[in-house]
């Protein structure tokens, strides 16, 4: 019979299982997990330094979490949250979900994704925007290098050039400069003058387009996807009076800040301040299970109520909306992320994983460690004095993150970086393993370079 990696690559269609890199060593087809490991149908163990997908922060084999599952499947197992009707669950996690947001009340919409949560989110902004006849209120403020999905309206908020690809953005999304210091900063412009330059820029798109012509302003507290790029010194504070003024709404895309990245519930609270409303996913189940959500703020929580009372309904849901497994995994996984000690654990590792990110960054050929919490980026650079890049035709993060995964380490490349986000569950001997490997694989690969120039 085939193998596993020969079955994976013809029968499966995921753009990236077409890229040289991964063709020249194929594929690894995973079968379980243990803590924070996954293990190849050879029996091979990685160390997952990305939490899956930015995911799984409980790792891979969390016993509460699997006995949640099924206790709820066996008690009801699916449903919708529509018509007047929502399961026990989806009532009680909508409660916690407003406990634990920085909002005294609320209100909770549930997708199945992070993209479907974005995606709903400008929906109702639209939708109120023509309620409050205010029609021309339809364009979306995001920023260069942001992440927030791969639908129509989440693809068109990215700031990522791939999705030129497809013809996106749509008309109406504008992405303003990436709040990003070390790459955007200019020569002798210190990080306060830089901060006052990305507040000045929107105010300059705001008076440019029309504050009237504007639905909401969208951002990610750390980016993800851009490579772990942490706002500059300040930014929040600097751009939400100026949205404030402008009657434009702040919204705070926690998919991967929420829920203890950053070392508080929120990276929104790591940041101190207070959005119009969240966009949550990924941990919000410990990645358990598919499902996103919109925690809307009391202000447009009231709005909206109002906008669809005027119409009889909003009419958007999935099927799948409030499912009752997703909602009884996400309060388990609430509960043992704040309870069991997880939020604790990221705050406990979070000066070791920056001391082992601050000596791998010595290395002559990592221009910047940046992040922020558990999440944290290395960025190559072929000449650390003038920030030089390498050429994007030697694919170097691509080339450390197969190494690492020769090594038994899962990383991700993301542009020049190299980016970990490990499970919050890890030890300290864990930590040091992801950090002996990372530094073994850079070693072979900036040698590598040197002897291929
Ligand atoms: N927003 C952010 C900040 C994300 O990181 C992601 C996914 N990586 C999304 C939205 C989209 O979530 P999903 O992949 O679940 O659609």
């Amino acid at each position: 019979p085939a193998s596993w990696e020969a079955r994976a690559e013809s029968s499966s269609f995921y753009g990236f299982t077409d890229l040289p890199s991964v063709k020249a060593r194929g594929t690894v087809v995973i079968t379980h997990g243990e803590g924070p490991y996954v293990i190849d149908t050879n029996g091979r163990r990685y160390l997952d330094g990305n939490s899956g997908l930015w995911n799984m922060v409980a790792g891979f084999d969390h016993a509460g979490l699997t006995e949640a599952a099924k206790a709820q499947y066996d008690r009801f197992p699916g449903y919708h949250a529509f018509f007047g009707r929502m399961s026990d669950q989806t009532v009680m996690l909508s409660e916690k979900l407003i406990e634990v947001s920085p909002y005294e009340r609320g209100r909770v919409f549930y997708t199945n994704s992070g993209s479907e949560a974005n995606d709903t989110l400008v929906k109702m902004l639209w939708f109120l925007a023509r309620a409050e006849d205010q029609p021309r209120r339809r364009k979306i403020l995001t920023r260069k290098n942001a992440y927030h999905g791969v639908t129509a309206v989440s693809a068109s908020m990215t700031g990522k050039p791939y999705n030129e690809l497809f013809g996106l953005p749509l008309p109406d999304f504008i992405h303003l400069t990436c709040p990003h210091y070390w790459r955007e900063g200019r020569p002798g412009e210190t990080e306060a003058q830089f901060t006052a330059r990305m507040a000045a820029e929107l105010e300059e798109v705001i008076a440019r387009e029309g504050a009237e012509t504007i639905a909401g302003f969208f951002a990610e507290p750390v980016m993800g996807a851009g490579g772990a790029i942490p706002p500059s010194a300040g930014y929040f504070q600097a751009i939400q009076p100026i949205l404030k003024k402008h009657g434009i709404p702040l919204i705070s895309d926690e998919v991967i800040c929420g829920f203890g990245r950053t070392g508080h519930v929120w990276g929104c609270e790591t940041y101190d301040f207070v959005p119009d409303a969240i966009i949550s996913s990924k941990a919000l189940t410990a990645g358990y299970f598919p499902m996103g959500a919109v925690i809307l703020g009391p202000d447009l929580a009231d709005r909206l109520h109002r906008a669809s009372e005027a119409v009889e309904e909003f009419p958007h849901g999935f099927t799948a909306s409030g499912h009752p497994v997703g909602c009884a995994i996400a309060l388990k996984a609430i509960d043992v992320i704040l309870n069991e000690g997880l939020l604790e654990n990221v705050r406990r590792l979070t000066p070791l994983f920056e001391e082992g990110m601050n000596r791998l960054a010595e290395n002559p050929n990592i221009g910047e460690f940046r992040g922020k919490g558990l999440m944290g980026a290395l960025e190559a650079v072929a000449d650390k004095p003038t920030k030089t890049p390498f050429p994007s035709t030697l694919s170097v993060s691509e080339r450390i993150a197969n190494t690492c995964t020769d090594h038994g380490l899962i990383c991700r490349p993301l542009g020049q970086s190299i980016v970990l986000c490990p499970p919050f569950i890890l030890t300290e001997g864990q930590m040091d393993e992801m950090f002996t490997k990372l530094e073994a694989a850079l070693g072979e690969v900036f040698a590598g370079l040197g002897a291929e120039a």
